[in-house]
């Protein structure tokens, strides 16, 4: 960027890393200004200035690469944009104002009426209904399968479908889906793949490698990582963007602040970092859970008792945040145990660097019947912990002194 020959970076090629990825998160797609600032500048305006008449009208003919409104683009938010394709691998990407617009945008760019969505069924509360009751409003058919069972995705995708949707692994029951097997099932049927990758971060998990189309985040979780702002990414193809997305994007207004694009592209330099400190704490975590009484199951991927644990090990490089606990004794129980925790605070969000316990059943899922919420596995004892970056020995005493408190 120079101060007086106007933006110069609009266009610049995101998908090609120089570094190895941790320092692509510190340094990648940085746009220093002639004030030569050491870290990255927040661009916080609305919209830009043209040298001329000419400058322009080539703008918004298309003809110059040019910055011309943040509803479109603006330069705090292209850093985040490109340091985040980098380390996904992808060609691009487009930042939006949640994780919720990612997925929204995601979908609504490309379905139309008679189309078909096939989705996992477990999903993040939100994600499910915009695929079971916004989309169907606009005449999208829709299809839920248990994800981990490829009969089931093979049996809906006959017929064809134009989108599969998943998330791996799952809110709050950590269960997986092979995205190398469904988005081979999919291609067949004639349908793009797009992932919720919110689990495992872009650190431990990349779809696109496993053959996935669509890649998206809620940056509000792990790429902040410490609960501060919204924020969700869109991954994907240049041409997908510049056919399906930005013809969408540009004009229904999703996009991202330029202020929480500054808190994100700073979050992505420590990612790597707070994401290996999150999965050792929460593997220690779900192990010593193992060893204690008052837990009919403890749920996380790094475990061997994980019925999918070695598709983790397949198609994931770290075990996630999450652990997932059920506890014996019930609804009281899990809120003895909520109620009796002194470190880690009731929360339903995830992705912090502060632990955060939730109770699924009445909160996150509370909208399903109890028979869906068996179906899912979410029982009154299940509590979901969102291991933070805490001592794990301070964690680990006060999980104990909970769980004295839930068998009491
Ligand atoms: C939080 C979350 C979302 C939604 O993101 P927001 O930033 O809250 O809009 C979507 N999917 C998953 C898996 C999430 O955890």
């Amino acid at each position: 960027m120079t101060m007086d020959g106007g933006p110069q970076f609009l266009a610049s090629d995101a998908a090609k890393p120089q570094y190895r990825p941790q320092t692509e998160l510190v340094r990648g797609a940085q746009k220093r200004s002639d004030f030569n600032e050491t870290s990255e500048a927040l661009y916080l305006t609305s919209g830009y200035v043209y040298n001329t008449a000419e400058e322009a009208e080539a703008a918004f003919k298309g003809e110059a690469d040019a910055f011309m409104y943040s509803r479109y683009a603006n330069p705090t938010v292209r850093m985040f944009e490109e340091r985040l394709a980098l380390l996904e691998g992808a060609e691009d990407c487009r930042a939006t104002a949640s994780g919720m617009a990612a997925v929204y945008t995601a979908l609504a760019c490309f379905v139309s009426a008679g189309d078909k969505v096939v989705a996992s069924r477990a999903l993040f509360g939100s994600c499910h209904v915009i695929i079971d009751q916004i989309l169907p409003r606009f005449g999208v058919k829709r299809e839920f399968v248990d994800g981990g069972d490829l009969n089931q995705w093979e049996e809906a995708l006959k017929g064809g479908a134009k989108a599969v949707f998943l998330e791996t692994p799952s809110n709050p029951m950590l269960e997986l889906v092979d995205i190398e097997a469904v988005s081979a099932l999919a291609h067949a049927a004639g349908a793009l793949v797009i992932v919720d990758n919110v689990f495992a971060t872009p650190i431990l998990q990349r779809p696109l490698a496993l053959g996935a189309d669509i890649v998206t985040y809620s940056a509000t979780k792990h790429i902040d990582g410490q609960g501060r702002t919204l924020g969700g990414a869109i991954l994907t193809t240049k041409q997908f963007i510049k056919e399906r997305l930005e013809p969408f994007y540009r004009h229904t207004g999703p996009s991202m602040s330029p202020f929480n694009a500054w808190v994100m592209v700073k979050g992505l330099e420590t990612l790597s970092l707070r994401v290996e400190r999150h999965c050792a704490n929460a593997e220690f975590l779900a192990r010593w859970c193992e060893t204690r009484d008052g837990l009919n199951r403890v749920v996380y991927p790094g475990l061997e008792s994980h019925p999918q644990h070695d598709l983790a090990n397949k198609q994931m490089t770290g075990f996630g945040t999450l652990v997932t606990l059920n506890i014996a004794g019930g609804k009281a129980a899990a809120f003895r145990f909520l109620n009796a925790l002194t470190l880690t605070d009731i929360s339903n969000n995830l992705g912090d660097a502060k632990s955060l316990a939730t109770h699924p059943a009445t909160t996150t899922h509370q909208r399903l019947t109890p028979e869906e919420r068996t179906h899912l596995g979410i029982t009154d004892g299940t509590v979901r912990i969102s291991v933070g970056l805490e001592d794990v020995e301070d964690l680990v005493e006060d999980i104990d002194a909970a769980l004295v408190a839930a068998l009491a």
